[in-house]
């Protein structure tokens, strides 16, 4: 074989069929659409020559023929392409290999049983011997361009036996027809090498094709899995569930599902106390309950702490409160983790989905989760009837607000603060109020968690910053000018330049100005809030700490901030005459206060009693409506020289 391979390279190396099972199945299935009308042509001869030669030769001799055509028959049938295609890739890999000998012994038989009818006929019957045996070589041969050493095979199985008769019966033109033979056969077997070589290629660039097309299947699935996969619960991720409940809302089924939000209350202690990888950890085991609990259909993270979870639609109001009572006594479960114990619960907001789109749903579950974490202790809420109108009356509100003019909508009032040392006014705190219609003024609650999603606390604080100073003067009347910064406000970049920038411009100083920030705006980032509290302070400004006392107060932050001054909360200003444990708690800021050398002052001082209880711990610095409520400019500038007067 290696010799023939040797021979044959000057010719073309494409005489040897390819192996692998992409190629066994291309050759199968090529050669199943071509062999049965070979075999075909094969019938075709052998009963025209029987035909021939019925009476000439003998009855016996004839039958043969027909008993190769009924062999033919047989062949062609194995080699339908519906049954090709049914046999195992091993069975059409053996078959390939057979034919090379099967077809070569098949083309001798044949071309034996045709010469040998040879001295039976005359010229007429001769002549047709020679046309059929050629015939059938050369349309064998071009074929079998899918099985070269076959189509090999039955060039050399018809020429060499058919010249060596000729030669040895003295066939009159054998130099001649054996010339012809031999160049055509040559040639037509180079135009099968050819076609070969062509199915080879084109075969090859195929198999490139599909495994360019399944590499990028695999890189699509696996990009597919990254964009809808939480990485962390292996679970859907935000975009995967929402795009579930858009397909649910416009699945045809007549019940919409529920949309239920659920928010783990303790996920930050957990975090805080026993690090990420047990936060990572409940986080998981959540998911999977959620994934177990009854009527759920699907779930995913929305992110954080924050679960969306679609319940069945066919379960009613009752059920479906039953699934989440379940599923919460589900979530509240210890959660074992490196021999900890963790619980947590987890608040649910939960919504009927109806017409509304993916984010209409979204936002009245959200409305419904919020209500929930306001009563605590892992409540339930259902939206209802009276939630859709706040919240018309909230989107109503948030479109006036996010298309009106801050500035013509904007009022200030001010608030004056007293030192009971020399009982005078020493500066004013301003506060902003906003009108949807320039007629009904409305506080801070209302509107500053809507300019906070609306991105215009920004905006909000350099308009009440600009109009304070130009509406109070600070510089004229010698009295400080105090100005609630967002939270926002206190990590945006630019904010101290912005802010300065305002102050110079108006002819003040920033030493007249202080700017009252909450815990809540240092506790997301403690470092940042730092840095840019200290700019503030390097630029004259004084920072004053609002609402201390309130929540979560931590003492030992007072040390490590950059603070001119604390502002007791008004809930402590309130206690303070009946509750002797506010007066500790409001005596310890104080001293604390004092050893850091920081400013104290109450606010929410409402009554001579509170006046006395904050006087009595060491505190000189009050506002409150005791002193005077938050008025217009006009107004509070009026009392303001009569106070200082
Ligand atoms: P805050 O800075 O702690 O302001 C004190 C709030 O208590 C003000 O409510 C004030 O009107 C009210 N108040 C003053 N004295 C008394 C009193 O004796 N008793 C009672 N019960 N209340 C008193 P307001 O104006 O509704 O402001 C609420 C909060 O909104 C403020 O709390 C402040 O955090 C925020 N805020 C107000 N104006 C602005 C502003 O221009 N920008 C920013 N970012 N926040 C502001
Ligand atoms: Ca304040
Ligand atoms: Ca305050």
């Amino acid at each position: 074989m290696a010799r023939l391979r040797r021979a044959l390279r000057p010719l073309g190396h494409h005489w040897w069929q390819r192996p692998g099972e992409s190629f066994t199945l291309a050759y199968a299935t090529s050669l199943s659409h071509r062999l049965p009308l070979l075999y075909l042509i094969v019938v075709f001869d052998v009963v025209l020559l029987s035909l021939r030669f019925a009476g000439s030769a003998p009855l016996l001799h004839v039958l043969l023929g027909p008993t190769l055509g009924i062999y033919a028959v047989a062949r062609g049938c194995y080699w339908l392409p519906a049954r090709v295609a049914r046999r195992p890739i091993e069975d059409q890999r053996l078959d390939i290999e057979r034919m090379r000998r099967l077809g070569a012994i098949s083309a001798l038989l044949f071309v034996a049983w045709a010469l040998s009818l040879y001295p039976y006929g005359d010229v007429s019957q001769r002549a047709m011997i020679h046309y059929l045996l050629a015939v059938t070589m050369f349309s064998g041969i071009l074929g079998l361009a899918h099985s070269p050493q076959t189509a090999l095979g039955i060039a050399a199985v018809f020429t060499i036996p058919s010249t060596l008769y000729f030669l040895a019966v003295g066939h009159p033109n054998v130099v001649y027809v054996s010339l012809v033979q031999l160049v055509v056969t040559a040639i037509v077997l180079m135009v099968t090498h050819g076609h070969h070589r062509d199915f080879v290629r084109l075969e090859l660039s195929r198999q490139k094709l599909v495994r360019r097309e399944r590499r990028a299947a695999r890189l699509a699935s696996a990009h597919y899995r990254q964009a809808t996969v939480d990485s962390l619960t292996g679970g859907m991720n935000r975009r995967a569930i929402l795009a579930c409940l858009q397909a649910e809302m416009e699945s045809a089924a007549k019940s919409r599902p529920w949309l239920a939000l659920a928010d783990l209350d303790g996920f930050k202690h957990v975090n805080d106390t026993y690090g990420h990888s047990a936060g990572d950890h409940v986080l998981r085991s959540v998911s999977d309950r959620i994934g177990e609990a009854r009527g759920v259909i699907a779930h995913g993270r929305l992110g954080g702490d924050e679960f969306a979870i679609l319940f069945d639609g066919a379960l009613d109001a009752r059920a479906v409160g039953a699934a989440a009572r379940r599923l919460s006594a589900a979530i509240r479960e210890p959660i074992g983790h490196n021999n900890a114990t963790l619980r947590l619960c987890a608040s649910i907001g939960l919504h009927r989905v109806r017409g509304e789109s993916v984010s209409g749903s979204l936002e009245r579950a959200d409305a419904a989760l919020y209500k929930a974490k306001t009563r605590g202790d892992g409540a339930i809420v259902l939206f209802g009837p009276d939630d859709e109108i706040t919240l018309q009356h909230r989107i109503a509100i948030t479109r006036q607000f996010n298309d009106c003019a801050l500035d013509e909508r904007l009022m200030l009032l001010y608030q004056p603060i007293h030192d009971l040392r020399d009982n005078r006014v020493i500066g004013v705190e301003a506060f902003a109020r906003w009108s949807p219609d320039g007629v009904n003024w409305q506080a801070p609650g209302t509107f500053m968690a809507i300019a906070e999603a609306t991105g215009r606390t920004g905006e909000l604080t350099r308009l009440v910053l600009a109009r304070a100073l130009e509406e109070f003067r600070p510089w004229e009347n010698g009295l400080d000018l105090s100005i609630n910064l967002s939270p926002r406000d206190v990590h945006r970049d630019g904010v101290v330049e912005a802010i300065t920038s305002i102050v110079h411009k108006a002819g003040a100083s920033p030493s007249s100005i202080i700017l009252e920030v909450t815990e809540r705006a240092l506790m997301d980032d403690p470092k940042r809030a730092t840095i840019q509290l200290q700019a503030f302070r390097d630029q004259g400004f004084r920072i004053a700490l609002d609402d201390f006392g309130a929540g979560w107060s931590s003492l030992s932050q007072l040390r490590d901030l950059p603070l001119d001054m604390i502002k007791l909360d008004r809930a402590l200003a309130a206690a303070l005459s009946d509750d002797p444990g506010a007066r500790a708690v409001a005596g310890m800021i104080v001293a604390l206060a004092w050893q850091l050398g920081i400013g104290c002052t109450i606010e929410g001082i409402e009554s001579a009693a509170q006046v006395e209880a904050a006087r009595s711990l060491g505190i000189n610095l009050m506002q409150g409506y005791h002193f005077g409520r938050p008025e217009p400019a006009g107004i509070a500038l009026i009392g303001l020289d009569r106070a200082v007067a």
